[in-house]
Order: C-alpha cells, then structure tokens, then sequence
C-alpha cells in the first residue's frame, strides 16, 4: 500500500477549506466524521473560526457602510455649503455661474436661450454705514426673500456677492426678462423692517438674454454692464444690454485710468473766480473750479470729468487735491499780503463725496497742513444732494459746521426744494442759482421773484449770493433787492492763480 492510498480523504478537505477561508471565503463549513478524532477536530476548529470571521466581518461591513454613508452626506453638505451663500441661503456665484453654464449648454442644443438679471441695491453702503451691519445683513436677506417671490420655481436666484443678486430665467425671452425686473423693482419699492427701523433701497437691474454661443462669463459681463447703465439713472431702474455699452464701458475703463494718473501727475489746476460784496463792489473771496489740463485734449471742463470721478469713487482723491490745492494757495495770498483776513475760500463737494465717512478727516487734514482759517473755507454743495442727503450727508454737514467750517447751498433754485427743509441743515449762505439770474433785468418779471427768494433767505437767517451776473444790470439789481454777494462773468470768468493774482491787484481800491 503506498502512502497515497491510505491518505485520510478529510485532510484534503480540510487543506482545501483552510485555503478558501485564506482567501477570504468565510462560508466553509468542512464535514467532520463520526470518528471524532483529531483531524475531526482541527475540521471543527476551522468551521468555529470560520463562522467567527463571518461574523466579524458583516460588523465591519456594516460599520464601514454606515461610515462611507456619513462621508457621503458630509461631502454633499461641503458640496452645499461651496455653492451656497451663507448670509441669504440662496445660490453663490459659483453654483450660479455652473447652473447658467449648463442652460446655455442645453441652448446650443437648440433649446430656447436664458436671461439673465443682474441687480444691484442703490443705497446699501448707506444703510451698513447708518444702521449697523446687522442691519445690512437683514436687509439683504430680506431682499433674497423678496426676489424668490417674483420668480418661477425653475427659475434660479443667486446672491453674487455684498448687495449684488442674479437671477436667471431658463428659456426666457426679452418680454418675460422685463415683466420679471419691473415685478422686482416693484416688490423693491416697499420699504424693509430693519427690527423697527425702515429703509428704503433703490434696484438698478441690468439685463442680457444669453444667445446661443456664449460663455457664462459673457452673459454675466453683459448684464452686469447693463446694470451699471441702470445704476447711472436717477432713481431705480432696467436696462437692457447693447452692444454700444461694451464700447463705453472701455472707454470709461481707460479714462479711468487716465484721471487716475491725472492726479498724480498733477494734472488737474484750480481756477478762480471772484466773489464779490455787492454792495461796496469789494472782493470777499473768490471760488476754486476744478480743470484737467489733459496732455492731449487740452484743458477739460468739470461736466467732462467730475461725472466719470463720481461713478469710479476717484473724487474722493479730486476733492482731497481741490481742498490740500485751494488751501494752500488761499494762505500763500494771505502770507504774500495779497489777499486781507478773512477772504474766504469756496470749494465745491459733490453729493458722493458728502457721504463718505471720511470727508471730515479729508477737511481737516487739508486745514492743519496749510494752517488756513476754518472760518476762511466755505463748503458748497449743490441744492439737490442736500436735499437727497441720508444720515451720513447729516452727519458729513455737522462734522464740518463743528470744524467751524461755513456752509453753503450751491445752485439754489433747481432742486426743488422747501427752503424750510434748507433751514434745518447747518448753512450760513445760499447761492441762487444762474438760471434765476439770467432773465433779470429792470423790465422783466423775474424781479419779484428773485426778491421773494432773497426775502425767504434772510427771513431764515442766510446770507444770499447771486451766481451768474453777466451784466452790470444784474449787479445792481440784486444789490438794490438786498442780495449780500454775487459772482459771474461780469466781474471775471474763472481765471488761472497767476491771473487771479493780476486781478487782485488791479481791483479797484475802495471797491
Ligand atoms: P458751480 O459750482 O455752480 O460753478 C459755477 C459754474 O458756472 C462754473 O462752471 C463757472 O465757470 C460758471 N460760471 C460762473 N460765472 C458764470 C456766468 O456769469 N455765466 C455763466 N454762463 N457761467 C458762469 P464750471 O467751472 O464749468 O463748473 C461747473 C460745475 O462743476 C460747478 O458748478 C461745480 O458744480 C462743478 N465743480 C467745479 N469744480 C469742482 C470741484 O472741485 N469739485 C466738485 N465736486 N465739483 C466741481
Ligand atoms: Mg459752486
Ligand atoms: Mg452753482
């Protein structure tokens, strides 16, 4: 009998099962034999061991399953919270900017195009500045809510970051893209519960129906080029975009640019115009004009920059250069012995600059490094932003009045305005303006009403001062009707410093 006859069958087997559960087989199950010997044993042993390794391992698969399903959520959650604006729970710019790029996707394959609405809160900084940010915040969760009221439910609304929204309408058409905006500008159009203040927020809504070929990208340039265009209106308003606008928004890029460099370059020259004590002819003082003496165009007038400045947030550095500029010259004449104490410096602020926070400081600094008078500077603004003004304007015009600064209403006359209202803001002047000035003469009827105007100044405690005069008529109008100063052509155009400088010398003495 040879050794390979008289093997025990079981030992293969049990070979052949320890390998299986080796391999990770946990169902062997070998069949131990009646005999209950030791291979019976060892046999048992396996199936013992086999069993436990079943059952430790459908608990680990368990707990393996059970953790791969929390990284599952966790990973959707990180997903969520990525394309979701925290502030609002609306959609972020990047889940926006994926959602746009697939419907315009479906519209290359010739599905209908999207539009899109990009819209921007007018007055937002000011209710941050004013109210706080908590504030701000509701109001901008407000603002989420409203929107997701004037949509479909298709359609998506995003917060794209501080108070600018989109919102994007698949397969939209010009028609529907208007009715949605003006729905919005309407649901804008009520005031928000600030915790039991209210706040009123003007929308500028810019629009751009996608066509088929463009990247997300560009549709969101587009509307949020139209949206500027809104912005640039007067109150709220929509705007469609044309492709005119691309055009202007490099020009304006690059003259951006240039006033940028133009005020470090120091381009930009004051102008002097006279003030005059009508009833002794005398010089009280005299206004700064701004001017860009542009290398290539020659020199510009403040309409064709001032516009560009307001919008970019450079005449926050014009007005500083205007202030360190005048004040500086004004005390050069009063140390030359030019000009006596007390000639007074007028140097015009615009409506943007009256709601910084930091127009106080830029006043103050321009005082202390040319040693000027406070009494000596006198701060226009025109009629409408004082009117217009939020409570940074109101805050603006009582840091400078305590600076000792004087104020004055500039353009009076073209804005509408209560002159009660005027008396509540700390002004010592009011200047008509030359529209008021210009049809007066002894034959016509603009007499009375220039002097029912300049009753209602002095009856509020203001001086008057008449900008405009062209003629000698004028002058002596207004001098006879009580108007304490004026100004115009008749007495000079705006001239250069070195040219002011002649005029002061050659002004008539004892005027
Ligand atoms: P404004 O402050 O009302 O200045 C008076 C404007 O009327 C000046 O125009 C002046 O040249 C012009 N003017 C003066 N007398 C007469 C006259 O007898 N007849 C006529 N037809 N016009 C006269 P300008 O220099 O072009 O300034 C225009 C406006 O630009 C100013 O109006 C002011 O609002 C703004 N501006 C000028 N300089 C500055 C500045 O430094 N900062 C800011 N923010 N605005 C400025
Ligand atoms: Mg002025
Ligand atoms: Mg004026």
């Amino acid at each position: 009998m040879t050794a390979e006859t008289t093997r025990d069958p079981r030992l293969g087997e049990l070979v052949d099962g320890i390998v299986r559960l080796a391999a990770g087989d946990h169902s062997v199950r070998l069949h131990s034999s009646p005999a209950r010997d030791e291979v019976d044993a060892v046999m048992i042993g396996v199936n013992i061991l086999a069993k436990d390794l079943a059952a430790s391992y459908s608990e680990l698969e368990e707990r393996v399953a059970t953790r791969t399903a929390e990284l599952v959520a966790a990973q959707a959650e990180l997903e969520r919270a990525a394309l979701t604006d925290s502030l609002t729970s609306l959609s972020n710019r990047v889940a926006f900017t994926r959602v746009l790029g697939h419907t315009l996707e479906a519209a290359m394959a010739g599905e209908p195009a999207p539009a899109l609405l990009i819209l921007d809160l007018d007055s937002f900084k000011g209710v941050n500045d004013t109210m706080g940010h908590a504030a701000g915040d509701e109001l901008l969760r407000l603002t989420a809510g409203r929107l997701l009221g004037c949509v479909r439910s298709g359609d998506t609304v995003a917060r794209l970051g501080g108070d600018e929204f989109a919102v994007l309408l698949p397969h939209s058409t010009e028609d529907r893209a208007r009715s949605v905006a003006s729905r919005i500008l309407e649901s804008m159009r009520e005031p928000f519960d600030l915790d039991g203040r209210r706040a009123s927020c003007g929308t500028s809504i810019g629009i751009r129906v996608a066509e088929a070929g463009q990247s997300a990208e560009e549709v969101i340039l587009h509307a949020d080029i139209a949206m500027y265009a809104a912005k640039a209106q007067k109150g709220s308003s929509v705007k469609i975009f044309e492709p005119v606008m691309l055009y202007a928004r490099e020009l304006e890029t690059l003259a951006t640019t240039e006033l940028q460099s133009a005020i470090a370059e120091g381009q930009l020259v004051l102008h002097y115009q006279p003030v005059v004590e009508l009833a002794t002819g005398a010089l009280e003082g005299v206004e700064a004009l701004v001017r860009w003496d542009h290398p290539a165009r020659g020199l510009l007038m403040p309409d064709q920059f001032i516009g560009l400045a307001e919008s970019t947030g450079l005449i926050e550095d014009v007005g500083r250069w205007v202030l360190r500029e005048g004040t500086r010259q004004l005390q050069a004449w009063r140390e030359s012995g030019l000009t006596p104490p007390g000639f007074s410096l007028r140097v015009n602020i615009s409506s943007t600059e009256l709601q910084s926070l930091q127009l106080i400081d830029i006043v103050r600094d321009a005082l202390l490094a040319s040693g000027t008078d406070p009494a000596e500077l006198i701060i226009e603004i025109t009629e409408s932003s004082a009117v217009a003004g939020g409570e940074v304007d109101q805050y603006s015009l009582l840091g400078l009045h305590k600076l000792g600064v004087r104020l004055e209403i500039d353009d009076f006359g073209t804005g509408y305005s209560a002159i009660s209202y005027l008396q509540k803001l700390p002004v010592n002047v009011v200047k008509m303006d030359r529209s008021l000035i210009k049809d007066l003469n002894p034959c016509s009827t603009q007499g009375p009403f220039v002097a029912a105007i300049l009753d209602l100044i002095h009856a509020c405690g203001m001086r008057a001062l008449a900008e405009g005069i062209e003629s000698p008529e004028q002058a002596r109008t207004l001098r006879e009707l009580g108007c304490e100063s004026g100004q115009g052509y008749y007495f000079s155009r705006p001239v250069p410093a070195a040219a002011f400088e002649e005029l002061v010398r050659g002004w008539p003495a004892g005027a």
